[in-house]
C-alpha cells in the first residue's frame, strides 16, 4: 500500500464510509451491524469492527477494509477506491491521482487556503504584540495567558479596521480565493452580485482553530467592545472548503499524544477552558466549541480514544450540551465520566482559582455516567412522591436504553432503582425491560468457535504494545508446540496471525472460512485477553493434546498386545507413563 493510501486509511472511519451506503446499527461496544450489500438478506449478517477498521458479512464471507469495501460496492479497483475514500474525508489528492481537473483545482483552492490562513495567523499574532494590540494583551494577562501561552496558542489580534488584512492578503490570491477563505465579508449588490471584501474580524482577539496536523483553518473571535456595539461576543469563521464546524476537535493536534498516553480525552466546552486547562500542563484536553457533540467529531475521537471525561459548564445550557454530548458518546459505546466543580466554577476559573492539583483531583473524582444522571434526575425531580419518581425514571429510561452493553445496563438500572427508592415492582419491572432491550447481536449468533480459540485469535491480534505479554505468551506457544493446535479447526488463521509481525490481523487471513472466524472472535469482544487467559488457555490445549496421544497410544497398546509385539509394548508403555504423569503435573498446576 503507497503512503498515500497508508495515510487514507488512517484517517477514514470504516463506519462512517460504510454508513454512507447502507443503515448500521450499534451492536456492541466496538460493532455495528446491517444487511449485507453485498448478498440478498432479510436479517443483518453484516457487521464492522470500528477500531479494527474491517467489516465482515457472516452470510456470503465478505470481508476486508475501507478500501475493499468501496471497490466492491462502487465496482471499482484498488486505485480508485482509495480515490473515492480520501474524498469521502476531505484529504487532497497527490497531483498525479486527481481523476478530473475539477478534483484537482478543489486541491489547489484548499491549499491556497492554508496559506492564507497561516499568513493570517502569523499577521494577527503580529499585531497582538504591537501597539494596537495592548488592549488585547491585557484582556489575555487577566485570564491569565502568558506571552508563552499566547504563541503556544498562536494567538492573535485582528485591529479595527475594515482593509488591513486584506490589503496584506490581496498579493497572495485572486479575489475568489480570498472570498473562498472566509476571513472576508462582502455585501450582495442590488444586481445580485457581491461588492467588494473586506475583513471580517475587526477588534477581535484572534484564536486559530488547527486540523489534526496543527494547520490552521479557521478562528474564533473574540470582542473587545462592550455595550451595544460589541456584537456577538464570539464569531467564527463560516464553512470553507477547509473548515466544517461539526468536523473539529478544538486542540486534538496538540492534544492527541496526551490522549492515548493517558487513556482519555477531557472534554471542555469552551475554547478559553481548553487553553487554559492545557498550559497549566493537563494536555489531553480538547473543546466542542460550546455545542454538543456531533457524529463527525465522535468518529474522530474514537481513533483515538473511547474513554471521555466530560467537564462542561454547570450552567443549564453546559447541563444540556453535557446530556446530548453523553447521549452521543454512550450510543458509540464510548465510556463516559463527569466532572462538576465547586461552587459551579468553569474548567478555566477553577484551575486559575484552585490550582492544578485541586482540579486533577477534580478529575480523578469524576462520576460515572449513570451516578451523574441519576444525580441530576434526582435534582430536576425531588421528593419521595410516585409521580416524581416515574418522573425521573422517565428521564433515566432512554439514557439507560442508550447503553450499548448488558452489564452496564443491568447496572444502571439496579443503582437508578435503589438510588430513587423505587419499590414498586411496576417500576422495577420497566427498569429491568429497558435493560433487556438492547441485544447485542454478535454475541447471539451459534459459535463454531470454542472458548480457547477465541482467546488464542484475540491474543495473537493484540497490536498494543501494554498487551504484548499477552501475545507472546500465544506466539511462543503456538510456535514451540505446533503439534499441539493442530486439531484445531482455527489452526491456520493461527499460525497465519503468529507470523504477522505489523501487519493487520485480518488482511494475513486469507482463507474466507477462517477469516469468517477471526471476524467472529474480534467482533464478540472488547478486550483484549489478559496473559493469564492466555495461559490457561494454552495449558487446555497442551491437556486436550496429551489426552489425544494419551488415547493413541492406549490403542496402540491394545494392538501391540493382540500381536504379542512385547518389545513395542514395553516402548509403548514406557511412553504412556511419561505422558500421565506430564499430565498429573499439568493438572496440579491448574488447581
Ligand atoms: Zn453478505
Amino acid at each position: 500500500m503507497s503512503d498515500f493510501a497508508q495515510t487514507v486509511k488512517q484517517q477514514a472511519d470504516i463506519v462512517k464510509v460504510i454508513e454512507g451506503y447502507i443503515r448500521l446499527r450499534k451492536a456492541g461496544a466496538q460493532n455495528y451491524s446491517g444487511l449485507c450489500p453485498f448478498h440478498k438478506e432479510k436479517s443483518p449478517s453484516f457487521s464492522v469492527h470500528a477500531v479494527r477498521q474491517f467489516y465482515h458479512c457472516f452470510g456470503c464471507q465478505a470481508s476486508g477494509d475501507v478500501f475493499s469495501f468501496v471497490g466492491k460496492i462502487e465496482n471499482v479497483g484498488f486505485p480508485e477506491a482509495v480515490r473515492i475514500v480520501a474524498q469521502k474525508v476531505g484529504i487532497p489528492l497527490p497531483k498525479r491521482e486527481f481523476s478530473s481537473p475539477e478534483e484537482a483545482a478543489g486541491a489547489r483552492m484548499r491549499a491556497k487556503l492554508l496559506e492564507l490562513h497561516e499568513a493570517a495567523t502569523a499577521w494577527f499574532e503580529e499585531q497582538l504584540r504591537g501597539p494596537e494590540g495592548a488592549t488585547a494583551r491585557e484582556y489575555l494577562a487577566g485570564r491569565g495567558l502568558t506571552p508563552e501561552g499566547m504563541k503556544t496558542f498562536r494567538i492573535g489580534y485582528a485591529p479595527d479596521s475594515f482593509n488591513a488584512l486584506r490589503d496584506r492578503l490581496k498579493g497572495m490570491a485572486d479575489d475568489e480565493a480570498l472570498r473562498a477563505s472566509g476571513l472576508f465579508s462582502s455585501k450582495e449588490q442590488g444586481d445580485g452580485g457581491q461588492g467588494p471584501i473586506y475583513d471580517r474580524f475587526r477588534k477581535r482577539v484572534m484564536f486559530p482553530i488547527a486540523n489534526e496536523s496543527g494547520r490552521v483553518i479557521a478562528f474564533t473571535a473574540r470582542t473587545l467592545e462592550t455595550g451595544e456595539k460589541a456584537g456577538p461576543k464570539y464569531i467564527n469563521s463560516p464553512e470553507t472548503p477547509l473548515y466544517s464546524k461539526g468536523q473539529v476537535l478544538f486542540n486534538l493536534d496538540k492534544a492527541r499524544t496526551s490522549i492515548r498516553q493517558h487513556e482519555f480525552a477531557l472534554l471542555v466546552e469552551g475554547q478559553m477552558d481548553c487553553i487554559s486547562v492545557f498550559l497549566r500542563g493537563i494536555q489531553n484536553v480538547i473543546a466542542t466549541s460550546g455545542t454538543a457533540f456531533t457524529e463527525q467529531q465522535v468518529a474522530i475521537l474514537r481513533r483515538h480514544t473511547s474513554n471521555v471525561v466530560v467537564n462542561f459548564d454547570p450552567d443549564a445550557a453546559g447541563a444540556n450540551a453535557a446530556e446530548k454530548s453523553i447521549a452521543l458518546l454512550t450510543e458509540e459505546g464510548f465510556t463516559i465520566k463527569i466532572v462538576t466543580l465547586d461552587d459551579g466554577l468553569d474548567p478555566d476559573r477553577f484551575i486559575r482559582e484552585r490550582g492544578v492539583e485541586a482540579y486533577t483531583a477534580a478529575i480523578r473524582g469524576a462520576r460515572r455516567q449513570s451516578d451523574y444522571l441519576i444525580e441530576r434526575a434526582r435534582q430536576m425531580f425531588p421528593g419521595a412522591s410516585a409521580e416524581q419518581k416515574v418522573k425521573a425514571m422517565n428521564y433515566l429510561l432512554p439514557h439507560i436504553r442508550r447503553m450499548p452493553e448488558k452489564l452496564a445496563r443491568d447496572q444502571f438500572a439496579g443503582d437508578a432503582a435503589q438510588k430513587l427508592g423505587i419499590d414498586s415492582a411496576v417500576l422495577r419491572e420497566e427498569l429491568r425491560q429497558a435493560a433487556l432491550r438492547r441485544r447485542d447481536h454478535v454475541e447471539t449468533r451459534a459459535a463454531a468457535l470454542t472458548e480457547v480459540e477465541r482467546v488464542l485469535l484475540r491474543a495473537l491480534a493484540i497490536d498494543d504494545p501494554e498487551n504484548e505479554p499477552a501475545r507472546r505468551l500465544a506466539a511462543e506457544a503456538l510456535a514451540g508446540q505446533p503439534a499441539w493446535f493442530e486439531h484445531l479447526g482455527t489452526f491456520q488463521a493461527l499460525q497465519a496471525l503468529a507470523g504477522r509481525q505489523a501487519r493487520d490481523p485480518m488482511d494475513v487471513v486469507e482463507e474466507p472460512g477462517q477469516r469468517a472466524l477471526l471476524a467472529e472472535a474480534l467482533l464478540a469482544e472488547v478486550k483484549p485477553p489478559e496473559a493469564s487467559e492466555v495461559a490457561s488457555a494454552v495449558q487446555e490445549i497442551q491437556e486436550r493434546a496429551l489426552a489425544g496421544r494419551q488415547r493413541d497410544l492406549r490403542a496402540q497398546i491394545a494392538e501391540a498386545e493382540r500381536r504379542g509385539d512385547f518389545a513395542e509394548l514395553a516402548l509403548l508403555t514406557q511412553q504412556k507413563l511419561e505422558l500421565d504423569r506430564a499430565l498429573r503435573g499439568l493438572h496440579h498446576k491448574g488447581v
